[in-house]
């Protein structure tokens, strides 16, 4: 089904009409990892005229994870009678010292799951094990992390928590567009992100920093004709936010989606591998769900730690530098032997940059 998206002459169509109405450089940031991940290994960027700049943004859920909870996850997974499950991009990423993989290596009960709700399957066959997910993610993963916490408590399932780092897509824009260094003069908002939170909370942000917004998919085509919509509102000095991914996404999104978000979780701060804390950006389970948060249940609120002062992720992920521009790129720094989490993740922009820049 997916594959008309992938049309190469359609592609090359719209290619076409991007470079016919460019008259001037634009720097448009395609907000979402997997939209840069499919950018690079499609060679879009290579294919687009040169006066636009597609700067890549934070969101990349492995990447953002801050370095305090990759250790507080290390942490966890190393005491006893603990089973700990996670994607399996999280293995691999370096906390301060160790990283999930090396306590597995160690003897840790680490396990890949593809969902929470797996995890907790696992806690409901290990009634005296603690099982503890590891929930990162944007908005599109909270709903089924939020269904999991309700389910364990409906079925009893007092061994399951949460290690919660839910990060949010608009305070990032905020923070971005707000920045005394933004580069950015367009976005393309993350489709997936879109389809559960709709696209009316980028409408202000649009007209607060006068930048044009266009919610965009991630095939080949879905991403050329974003890119265009942007292009055309920047050269028609036009302020709007635009939905081309219309088979997904509508204004208000999946209502149904948020209102389990929004019982089982509430804002709070979050801090941002690379970049700091950035106000109201995150979500953490509310009160009544304390028992399920892993922080809470295995006290390791008092871990604090301080990011690689090698890794310059947290600048790509605020659009200011390449992965190029890094002096560990591809030689200290490899998806073999990550030195961040840019490098580790499949939607990290440094992995996308290794495995498909050409130059
Ligand atoms: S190449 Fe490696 S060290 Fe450099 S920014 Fe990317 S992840 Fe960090």
């Amino acid at each position: 089904m997916l594959e008309k998206f992938r049309t190469k002459d359609q592609v090359i169509r719209i290619l076409a009409e991007i470079k016919k109405i460019t008259t001037q450089p634009w720097r448009i940031m395609e907000i979402c990892g997997g939209q840069t991940h499919a950018i690079m290994q499609y060679g879009l960027y290579e294919l687009l005229p040169a006066e636009i700049e597609l700067i890549h943004g934070p969101g990349c859920p492995v990447c953002v994870t801050s370095l305090e909870l990759v250790d507080k996850a290390v942490a966890i997974a190393s005491m006893e009678n603990v089973i700990f499950t996670s994607y399996g991009d999280m293995l691999r990423v370096p906390g301060s010292n160790q990283d999930l993989f090396s306590v597995k290596a160690s003897g840790g009960d680490v396990r890949v799951v593809y969902s929470s709700l797996e995890a907790l399957r696992i806690a409901e066959r290990n009634p005296d094990k603690e099982v503890v997910f590891f929930g990162i993610g944007f908005e599109t993963t909270a709903p089924a992390n939020a269904i999991s916490i309700i389910k364990a408590q409906e079925r009893g399932i007092n061994n399951y928590s949460m290690l919660v780092s839910h990060v949010l897509v608009p305070p990032a824009m905020h923070a971005i567009l707000g920045s005394p260094s933004n580069r950015v003069q367009g976005f393309l908002a993350a489709g997936h992100v879109c389809a559960i939170m709709g696209y009316e909370e980028y409408e202000p942000i649009a007209q607060k920093y006068q930048v044009p917004v266009v919610v965009t998919g991630f095939e080949p085509l879905d991403l050329v004709l974003g890119i265009m919509e942007t292009v055309k509102m920047l050269e028609n000095n036009e302020v709007r936010v635009v939905n081309a991914y219309t088979r997904a996404v509508t204004r208000s999104g999946n209502l149904v989606a948020q209102e389990i978000i929004q019982n089982v979780f509430e804002i709070c701060d979050r801090q941002w591998r690379g970049i700091g804390t950035i106000p109201s950006s995150g979500w953490r389970l509310k009160p009544r769900f304390q028992e399920f948060d892993a922080e809470w249940r295995f006290n390791v609120h008092n871990i604090h730690t301080h990011e690689s002062e090698v890794c310059i992720s947290g600048l790509i992920l605020q659009g200011l530098k390449k992965p190029t521009d890094c002096p560990a790129f591809s030689i200290t720094c490899t998806p073999q032997n990550p030195l961040g989490a840019t490098m580790v993740s499949s939607e990290g922009a440094c992995s996308a940059y290794y495995h498909y820049a050409r130059d």
